[in-house]
């Protein structure tokens, strides 16, 4: 971490001379509401000591993961791995792109790029039905793209994998094709505080569709599920549980392992939202026993418009059709419809053929990387980040939890969220600046947005450096005294 002089000179240097002039407060009342939640310093109350780069440990254990990666961590080259991703490789501004808003998408390696021009350029065709040359190029590769996906996230099989749109999609399907089948009138769905609207709207639509109830597990000041709050929720009629492996509003990593087997002793299905925690962690469906396991391919490093539902095998047999179509069917007359065994039956009409072998190359690439690797390089940079942002004069963190994925959430003092975002665009740094799509978790903390930097394998300790230059240079403040 660079000392507060030197964070001073680098802010000058990169942008220009701060002025000492204080800056006239914007009193937004969006910045920083009267309220009896929490207010957590970045610094001030954390429940556990950061630790310095250089002696930072994984906040899991080996044994937690299951292969693939197996062996020790190696360090990854964040400035070598760039170089795959063409996009970064331009000024916004007149300055180079700095790329922090990975939670809202990520960006594509040439080797995705390429497999898509490929698949336009010599293998395209819609699938399954043709008796030609093209059909059966097109048809192997999704179907190994499919039997990629399996193998990443260590399914039983690649009937177990469903292509969608991505996690939205993905919700909904189980939510109308299982879902609407099997709740009754007051039964009962279990989510937490801190979902993406995605994983809210599609069970609250079930349950006005359904009558069943939905239950809500609180989270700690930290931004942490309250485990005995959550296991307390459950009773006889608790049919549903869905949660977020990581957060895209805190960064919260939710023990997702326990909360999987706390539903399944209380007899609940268990959908677990990975678009956060995919391109982040090493999840393994067989450790992990999720009965849904959900994420989207553009933030993997795959293509925008395909995504995955994992079901267990017995539950997709178990389950109705998502939508009606070609391709979902064994036969049809005008009486009746016989319906394909999974995952055809959830995948209606022509998918999103070139996209899902995209999607397998991204999976392909991050596994060439090693998941640990990269879980471990987020850890580092995302504590460096930690550091840096204490030092911004005004700065509140959101969510301060013990195991966080690479989210920096924050407000200003005296500014709002999208004038920070919009600043900062002006230097060519690209966070997000809104509610997130998670709004009842930000209310929680108190306030309506927040800004948020999002880390990927591609940033490097300089992105950090220039974000927090860049907010010095805001508040043209000097940097606050470090804890
Ligand atoms: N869940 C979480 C935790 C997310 O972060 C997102 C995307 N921000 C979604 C669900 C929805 O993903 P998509 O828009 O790709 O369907």
């Amino acid at each position: 971490m660079p000392s507060e002089a030197e964070l001073s000179r680098l802010a000058n240097q990169l942008f220009g001379e701060i002025s000492q002039e204080p800056k006239p407060v914007d009193q937004h009342p969006m910045a920083f509401p009267a309220s009896s939640e929490p207010t957590l310093t970045a610094a001030e109350s954390l429940p556990f000591q950061l630790q310095p780069p250089g002696g930072w440990q994984p906040s899991f254990s080996a044994s937690q993961l299951t292969a693939p990666q197996l062996g020790p961590i190696q360090p990854l080259d964040a400035y070598q791995i760039r170089k795959d991703f063409p996009i970064l490789d331009q000024q916004i501004h007149g300055r180079p792109l700095i790329w922090l808003d990975n939670g809202a998408t990520t960006q594509k390696p040439e080797a995705v790029i390429e497999r898509l021009n490929h698949f336009y350029r010599s293998e395209n065709s819609n699938i399954h039905r043709g008796a030609h040359e093209l059909a059966a190029r097109a048809t192997d590769a999704y179907e190994g793209a499919r039997a990629t996906v399996a193998k990443f996230l260590g399914a039983s099989s690649s009937e177990e994998i469903v292509f969608v749109r991505g996690t939205t999609e993905a919700i909904n399907l189980v939510a109308q094709a299982w879902g609407r089948r099997e709740l009754q009138t007051g039964d009962e769905i279990v989510i937490t505080h801190l979902e993406h609207h995605a994983n809210i709207v599609p069970w609250q639509i079930l349950c006005q569709q359904t009558g069943a109830v939905l239950k809500v597990a609180p989270v700690d000041d930290y931004g942490q599920v309250l485990l005995e709050s959550y296991e307390r929720l459950f009773t006889a009629r608790t049919k549903l549980t869905a949660f977020t492996q990581v957060s895209n509003a805190l960064g919260t990593i939710t023990p997702a392992q326990e909360m999987v087997q706390i539903a399944h002793r209380h007899g609940s299905r268990v959908l677990v939202d990975g678009a956060q925690g995919v391109a982040h962690e090493q999840v393994n469906m067989q450790s992990l026993d999720a009965d849904w396991y959900v994420f989207s391919g553009h933030k993997i490093y795959g293509p925008t418009g395909i995504g995955v539902l994992y079901g267990k095998r017995e539950l997709l047999q178990a389950m109705g059709p998502w939508q009606g179509g070609g391709n979902m069917i064994s036969d049809v007359t005008f009486e009746r419809t016989i319906y394909q065994e999974p995952p055809n039956r959830f995948e209606a009409g022509t998918g999103n053929i070139a996209d899902a072998i995209g999607l397998g190359t991204a999976l392909e690439y991050v596994s060439n990387l090693g998941l640990r690797n990269i879980a471990a390089a987020e850890q580092e940079l995302l504590s460096y980040a930690t550091e840096g942002l204490c030092c911004i004069p005004g700065l509140r963190l959101l969510g301060q939890p013990k195991e966080k994925a690479g989210v920096l959430s924050f407000v200003l003092e005296g500014f709002r969220s999208e004038d920070v975002g919009s600043a900062l665009n002006q230097l060519g740094i690209a966070v997000r600046a809104g509610h997130h799509c998670a709004q009842p978790i930000l209310r929680r903390f108190g306030v309506e947005t927040s800004v948020r930097a999002t880390l990927a394998i591609y940033n490097t300790k300089e992105d950090v450096d220039a974000l927090v230059a860049g907010l010095l240079r805001l508040t043209h403040g000097s940097p606050r005294k470090r804890p």
